[in-house]
């Protein structure tokens, strides 16, 4: 169902004291904009995260997962071991996971078989690079990304996807996408899920903006009629500022 939605990426940020502060900080702010608040800590971070949030409203979220169920994969974090400390939401196809540590499209329908089979929400990122938008194959690039990891899957999975469209070279840079830039690919995101199920299944699915989204420009780039809200770095890290973004979601 098409929602609105502020989630945090906090990467590889805060420890565990840090967490719980962050979470107080969260806590005493007020989401006046009625959109639902997603948080990811670090994996060792999610246990505590959970508890700290219970009854807020707040929701934690994952950054990465595994696609394998279990065994030798030193340093891998499975769904169930997610979902055992009460994490049912993560985060997928993150460009620093595709740049830095090789994610593939191939690999990403593994992690999404995999977190949807486990009854899991995925936030499925993409976004094209700086070279390709100049190059003006940000649309073929965003189709590719979407198609080659999530169209195997049928219509009624989508009711677990949320869509995360992150132009790399606005991601941590300061430099945001337009409100225009933003909603002409959403738009556009929406007709590729229409060519390939149906407009219903396009209306309905979330899909979020990210890049050097703050409180300042978030209004204007939530006020676009495709865009369902925003994945947000450096912006949540500090409550206020979160909250500067969730608030600006109306
Ligand atoms: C992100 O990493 O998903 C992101 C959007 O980061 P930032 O807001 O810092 O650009």
């Amino acid at each position: 169902m098409r929602q609105k939605i502020v989630a945090g990426n906090w990467k590889m940020n805060k420890n565990l004291v840090e967490t719980k502060a962050l979470i107080s900080d969260l806590k005493a702010q007020a989401n006046t904009s009625g959109a639902r608040v997603i948080i990811t800590p670090s994996f060792v971070n999610l246990a505590l995260a959970v508890s700290e949030t219970e009854g807020s409203g707040i929701e934690v979220a994952a950054q990465n997962m595994s696609q394998h169920d279990s065994g030798a994969y030193t340093g891998e974090v499975s769904a169930a071991m997610l979902k055992s400390a009460g994490v049912n939401v993560v985060i997928l196809g993150h460009s620093e996971r595709r740049a830095y540590y090789g994610e593939t499209d191939a690999l990403l329908v593994e992690k999404v078989n995999k977190a949807l089979a486990e009854g899991m929400e995925v936030i499925f990122c993409f976004g094209e690079e700086l070279e390709e938008r100049k190059a003006n194959k940000h649309f073929d690039v965003v189709a590719s990304q979407i198609s080659n990891a999530l169209f195997h899957l049928e219509a009624s999975a989508f009711k677990n996807v949320i869509l995360a469209y992150e132009p790399v070279w606005a991601i941590g840079t300061g430099e945001t996408a337009s409100s225009d830039q933003a909603q002409e690919m959403h738009a556009f995101i929406r007709k590729t899920l229409a060519d390939k199920y149906n407009a219903d299944l396009a209306s309905s699915v979330s899909v979020l903006y990210g890049g050097s989204c703050k409180p300042s420009n978030a209004e204007e780039i939530f006020s676009k009629e495709d865009v369902d809200g925003g994945l947000i770095g450096g912006a949540s890290l500090k409550a206020v500022d979160f909250f500067g973004v969730i608030n600006a979601n109306k």
